[in-house]
């Protein structure tokens, strides 16, 4: 994770940068901020950039070997312990493919999320002395590629008194070891390690970057973000999930649609046509930019460029379904409507008139297999 990838906190990323430019890299640190201030991100983002082998003035360069492998989260010297829920005998490890998986999904994790990912229902979460033990062992290694080996501790809140088990190799670790642990509460973490490392206080996002952030990387709108900005109280994490929640509902909406196109079904599109007439502007700007999001995506799955697909699980079940009954050209040829649908929303289009006339267009490139210029569509 580069640091450009993470959103606002420029003075916190221009510190950290300094500590490093300046050779004053403490070895055990505690990045202590609230949930969805990014604290994680910055501290994978730290990592990365220490160990870059081209560093550059306010970055990692992101394409070296070691950013390669840390913006997977893969780099063998990038160690992670995190609450876990499992028996005793489980350690972080176990669930290693999980933790990077949600962790590339979104860097904003919450416990919660954590906690559904792994589908831990109510039980209880812990870092435990297996666990500790396992540091120990990881730690007790030199770096196998770069200068440092890196540890970052999730959540050290859930170390119980078994965290006293670290308080040695925390005091004193093997050279070129750097401990991150990154809390949300400083009253819930052991007195003993709390006294043995650095504070970076991470402060809460400001209500003008998470606006930033959502309209920058989430395609939305001005007024959709200062609306979900001011709702999340500076808490990107919460944001995310409202907008997620938003897209869910766009989602359904959307593919019934193309479905009922598919099918031909008259009054179902009619019906159809009277819903979305009544969405308000924003609203269906918003639906539309959905829609032309999704095409794109449903496209880089025909065009075998899955890996750059970043949909939720169920949404991308059902494009993978779509990918089966529409070809390349159709799915290019409704992007086309659904932009020019956009571009007409925003120059005050009669709503009813215009999704009325894109739902015919929709049939047409679905069932006729001719594009709406009237020019015949050829099979691939
Ligand atoms: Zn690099």
């Amino acid at each position: 994770m580069q640091f450009k990838q993470i959103a606002g906190q420029a003075a916190i990323k221009q510190r950290l940068i300094n500590t490093v430019n300046e050779n004053r890299v403490s070895h055990a640190q505690l990045f202590l901020g609230p949930e969805g201030s990014g604290s994680l991100a910055l501290a994978i983002a730290y990592a990365q950039y220490l160990s870059c082998e081209d560093k550059q003035p306010g970055d990692s360069c992101g394409v070296c070997s070691s950013c390669r492998k840390y913006q997977k989260l893969a780099h063998p010297d990038l160690h992670f312990s995190y609450p876990t829920f499992g028996t005793p005998k489980e350690t972080a490890i176990d669930f290693i493919e999980s933790w990077r998986e949600a962790l590339l999904e979104n860097p904003y994790l919450s416990l919660d999320i954590w906690t559904s990912y792994l589908d831990a229902g109510n039980k209880q979460a812990n870092i435990n002395i297996a666990e500790c033990h396992q540091i120990i062992k990881k730690l007790s290694f030199k770096p196998f590629e770069s200068k440092y080996k890196v540890l970052i501790i999730w959540l050290p809140e859930f170390l119980d008194k078994q965290g006293n088990a670290l308080l040695k190799i925390i005091e004193e670790p093997q050279p070129n070891t750097l401990f991150l642990l990154v809390a949300q509460n400083q009253d819930q973490i052991l007195n003993t390690i709390l006294s043995r490392t650095q504070l970076v206080k991470i402060p809460v996002l400001t209500y003008e970057e998470i606006k930033a952030e959502l309209m920058q990387n989430h395609h939305q709108t001005e007024f959709a973000a200062a609306e979900i900005a001011y709702l999340s109280n500076g808490n990107l994490t919460e944001a995310l999930a409202m907008l997620q929640q938003e897209n869910k509902s766009y989602h359904t909406l959307f593919v019934q649609w193309l479905r009922l196109c598919f099918a031909n079904k008259g009054p179902e599109v009619m019906a159809f046509v009277e819903q979305a007439s009544k969405m308000g502007r924003e609203n269906q700007k918003n639906f539309l930019r959905y829609g032309i999001s999704f095409i794109r995506e449903c496209c880089m799955l025909m065009s075998d460029a899955g890996s750059l697909v970043h949909l939720p699980a169920e949404e991308l079940d059902t494009a993978q379904k779509m990918t089966k009954v529409m070809t390349l050209s159709m799915a290019q040829a409704i992007s086309t409507e659904l932009e020019n649908a956009h571009y007409h929303v925003e120059r005050n289009a009669n709503p009813k008139i215009l999704f009325l006339d894109v739902s015919l267009q929709l049939i047409k490139i679905l069932n006729f297999k001719t594009l709406p210029q009237g020019t015949l569509y050829i099979p691939n």
